[in-house]
């Protein structure tokens, strides 16, 4: 690299999902493009690491299979992704009840129907040989019953329906107050809604923006939960690997950024028509004082391996009791067999907020009530945690926050857009149209405007 010299037409800082997707934008349509990435591998927060044949993110494992920038996000060429199972099981005073599949509202009528036909004799149900766990009938109500859950059930199927721009428009508030919360019985809410809308959030406290929250709902009850098959880096790694030869360097550190170049650790200045800002919040923030800086909320994610899978039929599992640190745990060898060796168990759980100073043990004896199995001879294989992972979507919050800096200077990543992998690709694709149109060049192709409608 030369000093001072000409590097790039643009220059992109962060190789995360935000500045590879950016990337693909600009070089398809013909600019010269350099991608800087601090770290010695791409994909900033998307990391998988390889451990004895086990694939351990170091991500919280929630993505909703109904975005459209996972299937269409040019580069990424429609990865492959591993479904959960529908409905989800919440623990609640000492048990486990599968909900039916509460992303459509014929799923909650069947298990209406059944109920009425057969109100005690539905026969246990089995997942993988292991335990049984009894379906819940509606007896005690504890968590839910099967009218509450066909109630929530056409709540989001409604939601499902209504366009991205209607719920922009409503009243914001905090995720605990959502018209949707208010509308239903406190048990259901409790029960079902306030866990699984935490999860979705990374916010134990829903004190996210009521809008985001409906969205993030809508786009469950479209395509309910999914992980990239294999661990989220596949996602970036296919996202570099479709770039042409040499468009990131890896292992270069900027330490500061202007207009028409910007200042590196490892290659002095270099210079550009444009640069883009693909970092999180807290380093653009750092390189362009005068950015905003959110609040965020950490997020710790464990792995362990068990000698057997507890019965969880590849269900994400909930606690409505909040009785200890997990706030959602999953067999991940069931819903994606490829991060774990054949025959191994891997068990993925996440921790909300600050985590407990012993972390391992007191998850452990959380695991043991939430699983209802021992858990003393599980193995923790790694725990990750990251006090920046989830930028803060407070009300008033603004899922489009403006990428644009001034003609020659952008910004995106998750930060601008929704805190998200949708939210950070479409951010950066809303910063690559917008250096495109400063330069005169006609936005990219088709699947890009359909992109942009599907948002
Ligand atoms: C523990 C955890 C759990 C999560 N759970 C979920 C979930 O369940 N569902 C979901 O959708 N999202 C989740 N997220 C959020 C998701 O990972 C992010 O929204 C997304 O990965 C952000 O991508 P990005 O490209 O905007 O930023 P990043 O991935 O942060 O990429 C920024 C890149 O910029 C690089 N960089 C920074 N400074 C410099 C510099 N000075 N010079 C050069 N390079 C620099 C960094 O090294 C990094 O590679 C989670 C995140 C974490 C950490």
């Amino acid at each position: 690299m030369r000093s001072t010299a000409h590097h790039a037409d643009v220059v992109i800082i962060g190789a995360g999902i935000a500045g590879l997707s950016a990337a693909h934008l600009l070089t398809r349509a013909g600019l010269g493009v350099s991608v800087l990435e601090a770290a010695s591998r791409v994909g900033g927060r998307l990391v998988t690491d390889d451990l004895d044949g086990f694939r351990l993110d170091h991500l919280g494992p929630l993505l909703c299979g109904s975005w459209p920038e996972l299937a269409g996000a040019p580069g990424l060429g429609g990865p492959k992704l591993a479904g959960f199972a529908p409905g989800v099981l919440v623990h609640s005073e000492g048990r486990r009840h599968l909900t039916a599949d509460l992303r459509s509202a014929r799923g909650a009528l069947k298990a209406v129907r059944s109920r009425t036909s057969a109100p005690h004799s539905s026969p246990p149900r089995t997942y993988g040989g292991g335990p049984r766990i009894a379906p819940r009938g509606g007896r005690s109500g504890v968590v839910t019953g099967a009218i509450d859950r066909a109630r929530l059930s056409a709540a989001l199927s409604r939601l499902a329906a209504v366009p991205a721009a209607r719920i922009l428009a409503r009243p914001e508030r905090t995720a605990a107050d959502s018209p949707l919360v208010g509308g239903l019985p406190a048990r259901t809410v409790d029960g079902v809604l306030r866990p699984l809308l935490s999860a979705l959030l990374g916010d134990p406290a829903l004190t996210t923006s009521s809008r985001y929250a409906e969205l993030v709902l809508r786009d469950y009850a479209r395509g309910g939960l999914c992980v990239p098959a294999g661990g989220s880096a596949a996602l970036p790694d296919l996202l570099a690997a479709a770039l042409p030869p040499g468009t990131v360097r890896t292992g270069v550190h900027v330490t500061a950024a202007d207009i028409t170049s910007v200042r590196t650790k490892e290659h002095g200045e270099l210079g550009c028509r444009s640069l883009l800002l693909a970092t999180g919040a807290g380093a653009a923030a750092e390189l362009l004082p005068g950015l905003r800086l959110p609040a965020f909320h950490p997020v710790t994610v464990l792995h362990h391996t068990a000698p057997a899978p507890p019965p969880t039929g590849g269900s994400l599992v909930l606690d409505a009791d909040r009785s200890g640190p997990v706030a959602h745990t999953a067999v991940m060898s069931e819903v994606d067999p490829s991060r774990a060796p054949a025959g191994r168990t891997l068990i993925t759980s996440t921790v909300l907020g600050t985590p407990p100073p012993d972390l391992d043990r007191s998850v452990r004896g959380h695991l043991a009530a939430l699983y209802g199995t021992p858990t003393h001879d599980w193995e923790l294989l790694a725990a990750h945690h990251d006090p920046e992972a989830v930028p803060a979507m407070e009300a008033p919050h603004d899922p489009r926050r403006p990428v644009r800096v001034l003609a020659g200077l952008y910004v995106c990543g998750d930060h601008r857009d929704t805190s998200t992998v949708q939210g950070a690709l479409q951010s950066g694709r809303r910063a690559a149209r917008a250096i495109l149109a400063d330069l005169g060049l006609p936005a990219a192709h088709e699947g890009d405007a359909r992109l942009a409608e599907a948002a």
